[in-house]
Parts: C-alpha cells; sequence; structure tokens
C-alpha cells in the first residue's frame, strides 16, 4: 500500500548511537578485578566500542555471523563488547565462567568461536582446554597485571588491541533480524544449548522491560548489575540501561555482599538486580553490620523464587521494594514482572508482599499461557496448574544449531518446562519447574512453596526441597535446611509445626537435613540435580 512508514532496523548499534547523543556524559563505573575504581562516559563507551569494532572488522577479519566469545566479569571493557561485536555484524557470545572445563570446551566448540576475550583472572580456566579448542584463532586478556603471564598461546592485550584504532569507523550495516547475541541455557539438564538473540528482540526487550509498568529504567536511576554479564546478558539490563541513560555500576569480581553495600552506599545506587541468595546475603550483612538505611529504592530479583519474607524484610527494614521478574534464556529473559498496580493501593501490607511475591504480569508482546496435564489451556482463574508456555517478541524460534521441535507446542508456542497459576488479573505464580515437582500418593507437592515457607523461619538462612524415592507413597519431600547462626538450634519437628499452619499434613517432608550450605548451579540457583545425585550416593 501507499503511503506507509519508514523500515527503519531495531539494531544494538542504534541503541548506543541513542545513548551517546542523548546521554554523552552519564556515567559507567566499573569496579575491576584488582579493586581498582574505573569510571568513564557513555561518550567513551561508544568511542571505544568503534575502536574495537574497527580490530574486530580490520585486525581480526571478523565477519558478519562470526562469533566472538567473552569469558569476562561486569565491566566497561565487556560491555564495550556487547556493543562492538554486533556493531561488526558478528555474535556476542557471553561464556558462562563457572561451567565445568568440558561444558566450556562444548560450548566454545559448538559456537564455533574464533576470537575468545578473557579476563586475566579467569585464563586459568581455558588454559586447561585450550588445546581443545581448534576454531579459536586468539584470546584477547582483558585488565591483566604488569606481571601477567599464560600458556595461551596467540593472546594480545585487549588496549593494545584496540589502541591505534579510529573511532569513527561506520558500523556495519545489518538487517534487525540477523543475529547479535548467544547464551547457552545454564545445562542443568543435560548438554548446554544455545539461544541466539536477534538485533530486534534485543532492541524490543530493552524498551519494554524498561517500560514503567515493569523494570521502569529511566535517565534517573543509577543500576547496579550484580547479575553476571554472562547470565541472558545481564538479563539485558547493560542495553536497556544506555537506551534509557540510566548510569551503570559493574562489580566484576567483587561479589561479596559487604564490597555490594559498600558500592550501594558510595555510588548512591537506586536500583539493582541480582539473584535471590545475592539478596539473602546482603539482607544478613546489612542486619549485621546495623545499617539503618541505603540509596537503593527497588532491587529486581529473578532466576529463582525470592521468599516473601525476605521481600517484607527488605521493605520494612530498609524501605526497599523488591520485584520479580520472570524469565529464562529463552526468553532474553524478561517475561513478566511484578509491580503493583494502583488498585493494589487499598490493600494490607501483607497482601500486597504477597502480590509482589508472585512473578508478575506479563510484558506487552510476550503471551503467557497454562497448558494442563490434558491438553487443555486454563484460565487465568488462579487455580488451574499446568505448564507455562510462551511466545511474543523476544522469545526463542528454535535452539542454535537444532530443529528441536520437542520444546514447542503444535502451535508454536515454547514449552517452558516452569509450572505455574495465572490469576485473574494475570498476575504469573511459579509453583515449580516440572522436574523438581514432587508426587507423592498421587499427589503434586510444590517443592518452591515448601522452600519460601521454610525460609520465612527467623532461624533458616536457606532451604530447598526435592523429591526422594519412597516405597509407599512413590516420591516424598526432603528438605535441607541452612540454618542462619550455627548455633541456632532448630528441631524437624519445630519446622514441621511451623509448616502446618499453610500445608497440610501429607505435604510437610518427614525428613529433614541440616547442612553448612545448599549445593549451587553456575548462575547461583538450587542445584537439585546435584542435590538428588549427592542423596542417591548417600551423600547429602
Ligand atoms: P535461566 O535460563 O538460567 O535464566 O533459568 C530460567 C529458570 O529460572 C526459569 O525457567 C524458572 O524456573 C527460574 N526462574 C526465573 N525467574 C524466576 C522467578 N522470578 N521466580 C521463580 N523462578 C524463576
Amino acid at each position: 500500500m501507499l503511503g506507509l512508514m519508514m523500515d527503519y532496523p531495531l539494531t544494538i548499534p542504534s541503541i548506543l548511537e541513542h545513548g551517546a547523543r542523548i546521554f554523552p556524559g552519564k556515567e559507567i563505573i566499573s569496579y575491576l578485578p584488582d579493586k581498582t575504581r574505573h569510571q568513564y562516559t557513555f561518550l567513551d563507551l561508544y568511542k571505544r566500542s568503534k575502536k574495537l569494532m574497527h580490530a574486530l572488522r580490520y585486525k581480526f577479519g571478523v565477519k558478519k555471523g562470526d562469533m566472538v566469545g567473552t569469558f569476562a566479569w561486569n565491566h566497561y571493557q565487556h560491555l564495550e563488547l556487547y556493543f562492538a561485536i554486533p556493531g561488526a555484524g558478528a555474535v556476542c557470545h557471553t561464556i558462562n565462567i563457572r561451567l565445568s572445563s568440558s561444558q566450556t570446551e562444548f560450548i566454545i566448540n559448538n559456537a564455533e568461536d574464533r576470537y575468545v576475550f578473557v579476563d586475566a583472572t579467569l585464563v586459568s580456566l581455558l588454559e586447561p582446554i585450550a588445546s581443545l579448542l581448534p576454531t579459536v584463532e586468539a584470546y584477547i586478556i582483558l585488565n591483566a597485571a604488569k606481571d601477567f603471564s599464560t600458556s595461551l598461546s596467540n593472546c594480545i592485550h585487549y588496549e593494545d588491541l584496540i589502541s591505534d584504532c579510529p573511532d569513527d569507523s561506520a558500523w556495519v550495516e545489518v538487517s534487525e533480524h540477523d543475529a547479535s547475541a548467544m547464551c547457552f541455557t545454564s545445562g542443568t539438564t543435560g548438554l548446554p544449548k544455545g539461544v541466539l538473540y536477534s538485533h530486534r528482540s534485543v532492541c524490543l526487550h530493552s524498551i519494554m522491560a524498561s517500560l514503567p509498568n515493569y523494570v521502569c529504567i529511566s535517565s534517573s536511576n543509577k543500576m547496579l548489575l550484580i547479575v553476571p554479564q554472562f547470565h541472558v546478558m545481564a538479563w539485558g539490563f547493560p542495553f536497556a540501561a544506555v537506551l534509557c541513560g540510566a548510569a551503570l555500576v559493574l562489580p566484576s569480581s567483587l561479589l561479596q555482599p559487604e564490597a555490594l553495600i559498600k558500592m550501594i552506599i558510595d555510588e548512591k545506587v537506586d536500583k539493582a538486580a541480582g539473584v535471590p541468595t545475592i539478596w539473602q546475603g546482603i539482607y544478613a550483612c546489612l542486619k549485621k553490620n546495623g545499617h539503618s538505611s541505603l540509596p537503593l529504592k527497588e532491587l529486581l530479583v529473578g532466576g529463582a523464587s525470592m521468599p516473601a519474607s525476605l521481600i517484607e524484610n527488605y521493605q520494612k527494614d530498609f524501605g526497599i521494594k523488591a520485584l520479580h521478574a520472570w524469565g529464562m534464556t529463552e526468553t532474553s529473559p524478561v517475561a513478566s514482572v511484578s509491580r503493583l498496580q494502583p488498585e493494589h493501593d487499598a490493600l494490607s501490607e501483607y497482601e500486597k508482599i504477597n502480590r509482589r511475591a508472585l512473578q508478575g504480569q506479563q510484558l506487552p508482546f510476550v503471551e503467557l499461557r497454562i497448558v494442563m496435564e490434558d491438553g487443555v489451556v486454563a484460565a487465568w482463574d488462579g487455580k488451574s496448574v499446568g505448564e507455562i508456555q510462551v511466545r511474543g517478541a523476544w522469545v526463542i524460534g528454535d535452539y542454535f544449531k537444532t530443529n528441536n521441535r520437542e520444546s514447542f507446542s503444535e502451535d508454536g508456542w515454547f514449552k517452558t518446562g516452569d509450572v505455574g497459576v495465572i490469576d485473574k488479573e494475570g498476575y504469573l505464580q511459579i509453583t515449580d519447574r516440572a522436574k523438581d515437582l514432587i508426587k507423592s500418593g498421587g499427589e503434586w507437592i510444590s517443592s518452591v512453596a515448601l522452600e519460601v515457607t521454610i525460609m520465612a523461619h527467623a532461624k533458616v538462612k536457606e532451604a530447598a526441597v526435592i523429591a526422594i524415592p519412597d516405597e509407599i507413597w512413590t516420591e516424598r519431600p526432603l528438605a535441607v535446611v541452612v540454618l542462619n547462626e550455627e548455633k541456632d538450634l532448630l528441631s524437624p519437628e519445630e519446622i514441621k509445626n511451623f509448616l502446618a499452619t499453610s500445608f497440610a499434613k501429607y505435604q510437610i517432608p518427614d525428613k529433614f537435613i541440616f547442612r553448612q550450605e545448599i549445593p549451587k548451579t553456575s548462575v547461583g540457583k538450587f542445584d537439585k540435580k546435584r542435590m538428588r545425585q549427592l542423596y542417591t550416593e548417600g551423600k547429602l
């Protein structure tokens, strides 16, 4: 039809063009692995990303569609890679630094990374497998100290690579449908699988996640990204922050609660993102050291359920609002956020906390549905439990290099493997991962519901619940509990009584194991696969 809008591509370089033009002086602060503080501006980010893009194209001969890996902490050079690699038409493949060496080897080979940018403090993780990585032509070392040495061959220092490059080369022209970035799933159930994001999906995710009803990111914010840049692109927030002009604070390897609290105070951080275990550790440290206030106004939490008790503690003790965001590597990741609506003002504090503990409402251009065991799509009634399926503008169409239709419904929705309900107001509640649900005497028991309730006990720091085989009931729940203080005494009977007000008798675990810690995955979630294995081996 004549007289339509322009066909203007949504691309990652356009995000940086906008950020640097409109917010040139906005700051990006990095706390580097050697504990030094680095600060520069969006304009510096722009110029150095251009230099790096030039180096990739003209020194390395990186072409459209090539894979370039990053094996790095959160800091400004990693951010430059986020823009320069897609700006060269290539794919920024962020590699999880916490995987086993065989998984790392598999991922780099599966991606066919041509170059890997690696932090000096992490090279020891790549050295033992370098001979098994035939596609990697060179390693580029970030943040190397003067006395740095490595057995990796073909190494170049990052600053040496970009120092003599111009900062005004044109970005490579790409279509918005071209691949721009890739993350692998954390591989807790088999081999990791690649999820390839397009320029368009990254742009749309950045815009929608930033809307006021969701994460609400603007040029008034200063965001601390505790979530690693290798975990679903730090949940996409680096792109969203540059787009919206939010200042960034990046902590690299300084992830201890004391260090993070100091950053929040010194840098006047008002928004921060991390997994529940991080927030649990920070809360305990704040209480221990007698802090009474923080500049932080909102914390974004995702990757696992944050117990309502912890959401309440942050609100009550520090006036900090915790917002649940739900999603997966396959959904870029933000698909829903638990911000309250004006009609919730009338709710009691208790009801508000419980609503914020839900996984929230779907973002525009993402659709959620619940499909029950019999294949029927459930009503949003807050009762009908089933698998969560999702489709949308930043939801996976298929895994990298596969044609794996098992993960999709016949009508093309992605089957998340999460189980939950959606209420009348559209708030999603995750009750479990399908594989973690416990089926006892034919009845389903939610491990997540038990965990968050046990963690509400004042003496409990962490709790994870797994299914163990049972001759009579097929499966029974087993709770693994970490106490706040070693000297705290808490008996299984006391926990059972504590649970009795919220759970039917058959849902309450018969067995409790007290441990110093709970095994965690590479991105800080309870590693239930490992726990089941330890239990089978009699080592839990
Ligand atoms: P990943 O791909 O590593 O980000 O893991 C995605 C999985 O983490 C989801 O399928 C959920 O099981 C879980 N998850 C993510 N966000 C939340 C949340 N807010 N509450 C509960 N579980 C979550």
